[in-house]
């Protein structure tokens, strides 16, 4: 491995940030996030893709959530340490040499591809408020770790979404006339699960087809007909709903215990 010639003089903090669109500011504060999904696979490509592209300089790169860096990068023990948002991982091609222009030789159209390839790609951007607090973890089931497993199994370990059960609430209401056990937030990047669904006689599997269910909406975004409405759930999102394994057992056993749940507190 050479000596490095393009490396600063000052080999102190050289952070960057990069001019990012009116759209995708946030000012928002990320709390610490555990559950972020990294696809190690897609971070090895894209650190490899940059040592390749940095004459020398051993690169190590680390993906974070957090807006306020969506490119970051500093010289640290003759090491390049970058840190990127997670958008970048399964950015196209183009967008991965331009990153690589850009933090190694602060190449301007390459800031300018960036720029709105962050700007189209605002939706990704966490917009979690910092009052919502995760609470994966129910009484009697593990949301978390039923995510995992999905996630491991149908989506290549490849949706960072967040998960979480929904609030309780605590008022007399009348008996429901329908509920969603299920949603999933975009803007958020969070599944929510309907409370209901965290007690004893509610088998796992079917907390599961609903989680799946929600999974699928943050895989496969909503595609609009050409009369602009939007279709929430495509052949493709029906397709990939069916490869879940307990899916007919799933639909049986919300038929058997709807009743149930309505009535449920
Ligand atoms: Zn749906």
């Amino acid at each position: 491995m050479g000596r490095a010639k393009s490396l600063p003089p000052t080999a102190g903090l050289t952070a960057t940030a990069i001019r990012i669109p009116e759209s995708a500011q946030l000012n928002l504060a990320y709390p610490a996030s555990p559950q972020l999904f990294v696809h190690e696979g897609a971070r090895q490509s894209l650190e490899r893709r940059l040592n390749m592209a940095s004459a020398g300089v051993p690169v190590a790169l680390s993906i974070s959530d957090n807006t306020a860096a969506m490119i970051s990068h500093r010289y640290e023990g003759g090491i390049l340490r970058v840190r990127l948002h997670h958008m970048f991982l399964d950015a196209p091609g183009e967008v991965q040499l331009a990153l690589a222009r850009y933090i190694l030789r602060d190449d301007r159209e390459a800031s300018e591809l960036l720029s709105r390839y962050i700007g189209s790609n605002g939706h990704r951007v966490m917009r979690r408020s910092r009052h919502i607090k995760l609470n994966p973890r129910g009484k009697h089931h593990d949301l978390f770790e039923i995510f995992q497993e999905l996630n491991e199994r149908y989506f290549d370990s490849e949706v960072d979404a967040l998960v979480t059960w929904g609030k309780r609430s605590h008022s007399k209401l009348p008996v429901r006339q329908t509920i969603k056990l299920g949603s999933y937030s975009a803007a958020e990047r969070l599944i929510r699960i309907h409370p209901v669904l965290d007690k004893g006689w509610v088998p796992r599997y079917f907390v599961a087809s609903i989680l799946h269910h929600e999974m699928l909406h943050h895989a496969i975004p909503e595609t609009r007909e050409s009369e602009g409405r939007a279709q929430l759930h495509p052949p493709e999102f029906r397709a990939r709903e069916r490869e879940f394994r307990n899916f007919e057992r799933s639909l049986a056993w919300e038929r058997g215990h709807i009743r149930r749940l309505l009535q449920a507190r």
